[in-house]
């Protein structure tokens, strides 16, 4: 199964790509989580990259199409894959659909989770109060400021690719606002319809 996962910041894509992964065993591919990865390694990409995820900002089509397309091609992606935080933009979703063309593969669900953005924002900033309350550390751009410029990145960038896969007939939405569990089985759901088609 191949999957994408679509929402703001903050939506819980993450959470649902996990629990999703470990159902179906099929990876996560999450590209803010490769990115931290080669920033915390100190890789060129990730040197290159620090700054503008640190403000909230994309990456480069570039540097995200390339490091995809190596991660899709190791082994455990083979029998699927869940992609979340990918694509972002447009010209990702062009390079990802020419990418599995390519591979003579197919997408079998764009699932978007459907969020209220002003609950969102408050949620994160409760959520860093009290990680930092409690002696934890939060992520570098878990701060009001580059949570607006991801909002407004993804206003200006993202939200444009839910009708890129409403046209391909692959677009399906859940509502993100519902408990945790009832948004996986939402998802369950849409898949099982996805897959029927
Ligand atoms: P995330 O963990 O998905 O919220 O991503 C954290 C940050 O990594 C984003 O704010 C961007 O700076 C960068 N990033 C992650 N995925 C992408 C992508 N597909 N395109 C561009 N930038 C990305």
């Amino acid at each position: 199964m191949r999957l994408i996962l679509l929402g703001p910041p903050g939506a819980g894509k993450g959470t649902q790509a996990k629990i999703l992964s470990s159902k179906h065993g099929i990876p996560q591919l999450s590209t803010g989580d490769m990115l931290r990865a080669a920033v915390a390694d100190g890789s060129a990409v990730g040197l290159r990259a620090k700054s503008v995820m640190d403000s909230g900002q994309l990456v480069s089509d570039e540097i995200v199409n390339e490091i995809v397309a190596e991660r899709v091609d190791q082994p455990d992606s083979a029998r699927g894959f869940i992609l979340d935080g990918y694509p972002r933009t447009v010209v990702q979703a062009e390079s990802l659909a020419a990418m599995l063309e390519g591979k003579s593969k197919q997408l079998d669900a764009v699932i978007e989770l459907k969020v209220d953005e002003e609950a969102l924002g408050r949620r994160m900033e409760n959520r860093v109060r009290e990680t930092l309350a409690a002696g934890g550390s939060v992520r570098a751009d878990d701060n009001a400021e580059s949570f607006r410029r991801r909002m407004s990145e993804y206003h200006a960038k993202t939200a444009p690719l839910s009708s890129f896969y409403a046209r391909a007939g692959l677009l399906r939405v859940v509502d993100g606002m519902a408990a945790m569990s009832a948004v996986t089985a939402a998802i369950e759901n849409q898949l099982a319809a996805a897959v029927r088609n």
